[in-house]
């Protein structure tokens, strides 16, 4: 097991966990989500059959939980229900007339809010186009668009007539697109001319076009959304102006499709951060059910207020809580097409007081940005409205934590962890059953009807002692809203995630994680992230918060790296927060060993990266991961693989250069 590093963790909580709440107290106050707790598991469908209660069914489910064939999950067999209908039919009758859909590009200057009435009106015309286009219940649409109202149209009108939708991110080049396109084979694709970035169009079609040759499958049709941004070359007989659909299709009467709540509703790939990606499948009902749950549970979302979420429809938290939880949830939701700093580093800021947001959503990356920007945005505008922040999808370091609690005066700030698999968080706060206090560095504890175990990797052995690091897993079943399999590879789903333990099935988060004495789980980092240093195993994430804590460190990965001496190294570059002798390399040296005497006394010597080398941007994701193991792979000389979801490939390049100078 782990011990270098742990320790110093341990203390660093201690010291900073910020509620000044005593053990004691803690204990008492948690014995309601407890019990709230115990129940999702141990007293399971009766559990669910009162969340179910949260949405609307056609027919209601006959039986709970079907698990009669693990690890494959079936929630609310005999339900039938619609995810659409659930998102915008059943607000007409109470608040027809209170924005849904709130559009606002800094990119085009548009903003736009949409009423329950006027969205539920552009979904069923989006809902005719596509009939009119042959889409029948159970067919894929593949979605490739940029953050317009149009894609939330698109995504609801897919689930309305019973098709699944495939959301492919915008950012995606030909290649990418192509390999989805093959997977999903859509029967029309909806797209538009093009996104924008920065203030610049990024033209879309020809990197359709490009993607629809490359690919074996051909849909039958194109529906194409004309921003007046890029000039597009329509494909006689197959391309589709949207403009021209809906005219067609004004006053068009679509009603929604009931289809029994295990009847899949999209499939979505995972970032691809450790490998290919994996097209995640998920039902209609569970998923129904969860997000209505977790809105009221978790980010404690009340109906007519807004949500803002300032992630991309091409993502899990863009499927989950941009589209259908607030929407679910009769929330008003704010779909931003922009970056956090243009016009300035305010908008965010200014769109919380101009559309009185009570539920934030956004990324640790997202946080980042922020933090090299004018602190007095923060105060600038009336953020009174707003509740709490939640980020997720990445480990949210501590420094990036006090500095936005501090910004947001002490407004909780609400780490969650979860995955594309599960759609909907596995660790967070649930202040909706009990009001409970973060803990800088953790994001809380075990979500109701997930079953957490940490388990020892070599062994499989269940850790139950408290601050044990070992692996995140879940015990079957799934709860409702995580995925039904990887589409159309039943094998893939079950090798992939419930083999890591031999003789017991058990679904891998592939984090590592460690629990404390009051239940709040700390991810560590992902189980390929680990290196061995001379025997000592060591998590590349526990290494990087040492040496973020330096104050001219914005950012940082390490990496090990093979080593004949010792197995293996760990190897750091790290993003300056002022960059300005960068190219000074004494002053470099000079901080490199300021860093590494950092890394000693937190964490030991054994920790001390071979090197820490600057860099002016690190390989991320599209959505903002770090690609360790691209950095990892060019550091032994290997081919980085498949780098399709990568963000800017120069960034790799800059690392290939200071590994072939050394
Ligand atoms: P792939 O599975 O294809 O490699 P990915 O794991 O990056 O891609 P996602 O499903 O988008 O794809 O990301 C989920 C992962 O992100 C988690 O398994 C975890 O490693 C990380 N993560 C998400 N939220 C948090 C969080 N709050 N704290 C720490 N890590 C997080
Ligand atoms: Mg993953």
């Amino acid at each position: 097991m782990v011990t270098d590093g742990q320790d110093a963790r341990s203390k660093s909580r201690a010291a900073q966990s910020p509620g000044n709440i005593s053990r004691a107290e803690e204990t008492s106050m948690s014995s309601s989500y407890a019990e709230f707790h115990r129940r999702s598991i141990e007293d399971r469908d009766a559990f669910w059959a009162e969340q179910a209660r949260l949405i609307d069914w056609q027919t209601p489910p006959q039986t709970i939980c079907d698990y009669s064939k693990p690890p494959f999950a079936k929630w609310f067999v005999g339900g039938t229900t619609n995810l659409c209908h659930n998102a915008v039919d059943r607000h007409l009758k109470d608040r027809a007339d209170q924005p849904a859909l709130i559009f606002v590009s800094t990119e085009t200057g548009q903003e736009k809010v949409y009423t329950f009435r006027e969205l539920h009106a552009e979904v069923q015309r989006m809902a005719a186009a596509l009939q009119s286009l042959g889409v029948k219940k159970g067919d894929r649409v593949l979605i490739y668009m940029p953050m317009i109202a149009e894609a939330c149209f698109a995504m609801l009108a897919c689930t309305r007539v019973g098709a699944l939708h495939c959301v492919v991110f915008g950012g995606f080049a030909s290649g990418s697109l192509a390999t989805r396109i093959d997977d999903a084979e859509p029967t029309v694709i909806i797209s538009a001319d093009a996104g924008s970035r920065g203030g610049k169009p990024v033209p879309y079609k020809h990197l359709l076009d490009e993607a629809i040759g490359l690919a074996t499958h051909k849909p039958a049709a194109v529906l194409l959304v004309d921003r007046g941004l890029a000039p597009m070359n329509l494909v006689q007989g197959r391309d589709h102006p949207w403009g021209a659909l809906r005219e067609q299709h004004l006053n068009a009467q679509v009603p929604c499709e009931w289809v029994d709540a295990t009847h899949p509703s999209y499939t979505l790939y995972t970032s691809g951060t450790t490998g290919k990606p994996k097209g995640v499948q998920r039902d209609t009902g569970g998923y129904a059910v969860a997000l209505a749950a977790s809105m009221k549970h978790i980010y404690c979302g009340n109906p007519g207020e807004t949500y803002f979420s300032t992630s991309d429809i091409g993502w899990v938290v863009g499927h989950s809580y941009i589209i259908y939880g607030p929407l679910i949830g009769g929330m008003a939701t704010i779909m931003y097409e922009g970056t956090p700093v243009r016009p300035d580093g305010g908008i965010w800021w200014q769109l919380v007081e101009r559309y009185k947001v009570t539920v934030m959503f956004s990324a640790p990356t997202a946080i980042r940005v922020l933090k090299k920007q004018d602190p007095a945005y923060l105060t600038k505008y009336d953020l009174s409205s707003l509740r709490a922040l939640f980020l997720a999808g990445e480990p949210l370091d501590e420094p990036t934590a006090q500095w936005i609690s501090e910004g947001l005066k002490g407004k909780p700030i609400i780490d969650n962890y979860w995955q594309t698999e599960t759609g909907w968080p596995i660790l967070s706060l649930c202040n909706g059953v009990e009001k409970a206090t973060s803990k800088f560095g953790s994001p809380g504890k075990a979500v109701y009807g997930y079953n957490v175990k940490l388990l020892d990797d070599q062994t499989g052995a269940e850790l139950t002692e408290p601050n044990q690091k070992g692996v995140v897993a879940i015990e079957g079943p799934l709860p409702p809203g995580c995925m039904q399999t990887v589409w159309r590879d039943d094998a893939r789903f079950v090798n992939t995630y419930w083999s890591s333990v031999p003789g017991k099935l058990v679904y891998s988060t592939f984090d590592w994680g460690i629990r404390d004495e009051d239940g709040y789980y700390f991810i560590l980092g992902r189980t390929d992230d680990v290196i061995n240093v001379a025997g000592h195993r060591l998590g590349t994430r526990e290494i990087e918060e040492a040496i973020a804590s330096h104050s001219n460190i914005a950012e940082v990965a390490v990496v090990g790296v093979a080593d004949q001496l010792k197995g293996q190294v760990a190897m750091a570059f790290a993003v300056l927060k002022d960059a300005s002798a960068l190219n000074d390399e004494q002053a470099m040296l000079k901080l490199e060993g300021e860093v590494m005497k950092l890394v000693d006394g937190s964490l030991g010597a054994v920790a001390r990266p071979a090197r820490v080398r600057f860099v002016s941007v690190l390989p991320k994701t599209r959505s903002g991961k770090l690609l360790r193991r691209a950095v990892q792979a060019v550091c032994e000389g290997r081919d980085p693989g498949d780098l399709t979801t990568m963000e800017d490939p120069a960034a790799l390049q800059q690392i290939r250069e200071l590994v072939s100078q050394a």
